[in-house]
């Protein structure tokens, strides 16, 4: 059975809180902000407002089975627009499972010429093929961000077939203005 690490949004401010230490430790100089749509966008607007960077931009990176593949693999199916030529680019997401997300983002990132891409998630996964260069703290379970709550509410309720009751007691705190 799956294991579940619900994360307040209190919790999602520290752990933002705590890569900016990290990053501001360092003599690295952010220049753009890139955040991977969707769960990258709000960890990455928190490290614009705690290192003060205000240049953001934003990439989407979905999963999508090609005719005949086996394997999902990551397109990028939102370009980049903000510019990143000669830019210390720091790269943002919520969480890096196998890694696969955050290799074709840098990939794709490496194409404007950037001057160094470095990257952030909240949390990692122990198996995941890409380590980022910064996080706030490593896990194994899945992860329930405040804004996929509702999703996975819906998923564990029509897949698993779970009680709201079962369903709060994995959360971790009241669902009930879900509908
Ligand atoms: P990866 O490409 O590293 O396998 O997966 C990264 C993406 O999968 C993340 O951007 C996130 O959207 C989703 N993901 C992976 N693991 C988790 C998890 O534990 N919880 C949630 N909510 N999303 C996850
Ligand atoms: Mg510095
Ligand atoms: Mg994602």
């Amino acid at each position: 059975p799956t294991r579940f690490k619900p994360v307040s949004w209190r919790e999602v401010e520290e752990g933002c809180a705590h890569i900016a230490e990290k990053i501001l430790a360092t003599n690295l100089n952010v220049d753009v902000i890139v955040g991977i749509l969707r769960g990258g966008w709000i960890p990455a607007r928190l490290l614009s407002d705690y290192l003060g960077v205000d240049t953001m931009g934003a990439l989407e990176v979905k999963f999508y089975r090609g005719v005949g593949e086996t394997a999902e693999k990551p397109v990028i199916t939102q370009p980049l627009i903000v510019n990143v030529r000669d830019k210390v680019v720091l790269v943002v997401d919520d969480v890096s499972d196998t890694g696969k997300t955050l290799t074709v983002a840098v990939n794709f990132l490496m194409h404007y010429g950037p001057r160094k891409i470095v990257t952030a998630t909240l949390y990692v996964k122990p198996w995941s093929m890409y380590r980022p260069d910064f996080y706030h703290s490593e896990t194994d379970a899945w992860i329930i961000f405040p804004w996929d709550k509702a999703e996975t509410v819906v998923e564990l309720v029509a897949k698993r077939g779970l009680s709201i009751e079962e369903v709060s007691k994995i959360t971790g705190e009241s669902i009930d203005f879900i509908r």
